[in-house]
């Protein structure tokens, strides 16, 4: 017979073995979801996002990867302008010095506008960009959505996951 100390006991190891999992994977599921990108990615995304708000009525973008030593680079393209129904997208570099650096590409990412009040563009990723990301395998593809505050990880397998976008910015 187990005393009601032991009992006590017992329950208080079980208690603190699913404490230590429910942190192990907090922990877990936070280094899935914020920390698959390099920080560089995080602030261009920041940027990317402030730079098509300013009319919520173009696309921003970038590509990112590393140079020959390693380093991240993100390579800016230029802004990527809506029409009635639809935005351009590309990546045009900003700066073709950068991309000539770039020795190895990691991922592509770009902003879904939030629209002007009148206009409303779509937030997740368009069948085009599904398409691109299937003809780019290895790399990662984001869309951050600007009026959902959402952010769409996906590569040439289809949809990773959505997270909001506090999340990634963690
Ligand atoms: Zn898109």
């Amino acid at each position: 017979m187990k005393t009601c100390l032991q009992i006590l006991w017992s329950v208080i190891e079980v208690t603190f073995i699913a404490v230590a999992l429910a942190v192990l994977f907090s922990i877990c599921v936070a280094a899935a979801q914020g920390q698959t990108v390099p920080v560089e990615v995080k602030t261009a995304a920041i940027n990317a996002m402030k730079a098509s708000d300013t009319d919520g009525m173009h696309e921003e973008g970038f590509i990112w990867g590393r140079d020959a030593l390693g380093n991240v680079l993100i390579v800016v393209a230029n802004s990527m302008p809506c029409g009635k129904t639809t935005c351009e997208e590309h990546y045009i570099a900003t700066d073709p010095s950068i991309l000539a650096r770039l020795v190895s590409v990691e991922g592509f990412a770009h902003v879904h506008p939030r629209g002007d009040g009148i206009h409303k563009w779509v937030q997740p990723p368009s069948v085009e960009d599904m398409t691109f990301a299937a003809d780019s395998p290895g790399a990662l593809n984001l869309v951050f959505g600007s009026e959902n505050k959402r952010v769409y990880f996906f590569d040439d397998k289809g949809m990773i996951k959505i997270i909001r976008l506090k999340e990634f910015l963690q």
